[in-house]
């Protein structure tokens, strides 16, 4: 990619009516084409399970862009373990449309596969395989349609952003979106091909977790009085944080396009203590708002630290002065607040036929898109109730779907205004 977007005189938009009438490709069909199946079933072969290198996967997809004639830039991380892959087809001097995609999958490890997991099956007009609803399949779709993308001379770039890390915490794509935030990069819309079942997706919430490790003070159990207790000082904590997860359940703040409509909080692990005899010394637990994207996970995380510090600690502390709550946060994905009136669902709308929108109560990249800037909404094949299970599997005409979708796209960034 070329460094710096500036926008053309009269810069097209995506809304543009092409003059032609769509052509009979543009019917729904259940099968996919033999290009995206065979695409489909090479990604799923790269185990990318987050915890390894994604990079021969990478190579590949660079390979492949590079036999159409598209240059990839891959954005590595720190330890260049990994990459993100970016690629632009079509003119780089103005804003066009942003697919993204993840390359990593979730670990299949103590789950009962009927199948090889990275070996895809087809049984009653499904591929079952790691990644093939979460989400190889769309990035799949966008490779198998790079020639016909490339046949098209779209007047508005399309851009390929694929990120490794996603399942981790969106940390990946972090460092693609800084850069090309730096470059000063603009988009008119960004489609994040996550599982909504082809729906268009407007919203999700947003992530935000922590670790919080309690110092207490080792005693006796008969001599309680001269410990300080980490594990029921968290337990304390630990019973505020539902406390607060009661009260947003009754009281709100609600959106009923959220399931559930409301900002949600969870304790998820916990150890601490070593044996019933002794006054446990340590105690740690992890919690997560998944909040609604207008509430802001630092007030919630102030209020929970600020009850930790005036009515748990004093008592520690007055046993043991430097027994105390360490916090340290461990993921943030900003929740994806696009207006429904915003372009790029008009846009979306047009590719999908959709006349509805949707929130989806998992996180995503999207809203990472949307915090540069950039018009994003979620869409693409597969549902979600399939992600990170055993025996997941992408529905063929799901994968047809998402390919009559991209095609309408490339269409409408490659005609001529009327
Ligand atoms: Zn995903």
């Amino acid at each position: 990619m070329r460094a710096g977007f500036f926008p053309a005189a009269a810069e097209p938009g995506i809304l543009a009516r092409r003059k032609s009438r769509e052509g009979p490709s543009d019917r729904t069909m259940t099968q996919p084409s033999a290009a995206s199946r065979a695409m489909i079933e090479r990604l799923i072969s790269f185990d990318t399970t987050s915890r390894d290198s994604n990079l021969a996967l990478i190579d590949f997809v660079r390979d492949h862009l590079a036999r159409h004639g598209i240059a990839s830039e891959t954005v590595p991380s720190e330890d260049g373990c990994k990459a993100n892959l970016f690629a632009t087809i079509g003119p780089t001097d103005r804003a066009g449309v942003v697919l993204s995609g993840h390359t990593d999958v979730v670990p299949v490890d103590g789950q009962p596969w009927d199948s090889d997991p990275f070996r895809p099956v087809e049984r009653d007009g499904r591929l079952y395989g790691r990644g093939t609803c979460d989400m190889k399949s769309f990035v799949a779709v966008c490779l198998a349609l790079v020639p016909e993308m490339v046949a098209a001379n779209p007047r508005l770039p399309i851009h390929l952003a694929f990120s490794y890390d996603e399942e981790v915490g969106c940390r990946g794509v972090r460092r693609l979106i800084d850069l090309l935030v730096r470059r000063g990069f603009r988009a008119q819309a960004c489609i994040v091909g996550e599982p909504t079942g082809m729906r268009v997706v407007v919203g999700h919430k947003g992530k935000k977790s922590w670790k919080c490790v309690v110092h207490g003070h080792e005693a006796h159990s008969s001599l309680t009085h001269l410990g300080a207790n980490a594990v029921e000082a968290a337990a304390e904590v630990v019973t505020r944080l539902k406390a607060m997860a009661r009260r947003f359940r009754a009281e709100g703040p609600f959106d009923p396009m959220f399931e559930p409509p409301y900002t949600s909080v969870h304790t998820g692990t916990i150890h601490g203590g070593t044996a019933l005899n002794i006054v446990p010394l340590r105690c740690e637990f992890d919690f997560e708002f998944r909040h609604l994207p207008g509430d802001d996970p630092d007030a919630l995380f102030a209020e929970i630290k600020d009850f930790a510090e005036r009515e748990v600690l004093p008592e520690m502390r007055a046993v043991r002065p430097d027994a105390g709550f360490d916090w340290q946060e461990l993921s943030w994905i900003p929740g994806l607040n696009t207006r429904e009136d915003d372009e790029v669902v008009a846009f979306a709308k047009t590719l999908t036929g959709a006349n509805a929108v949707s929130k989806v109560a998992f996180g995503t990249e999207a809203g990472l898109f949307q915090m540069a800037g950039i018009p994003t909404i979620v869409c693409g094949p597969g549902s979600i109730e399939q992600a990170h299970k055993p025996n997941e599997f992408i529905a063929l005409d799901q994968v047809a779907q998402c390919e009559a979708m991209l095609r309408r796209m490339i269409r409408r960034v490659s005609a001529v205004p009327a």
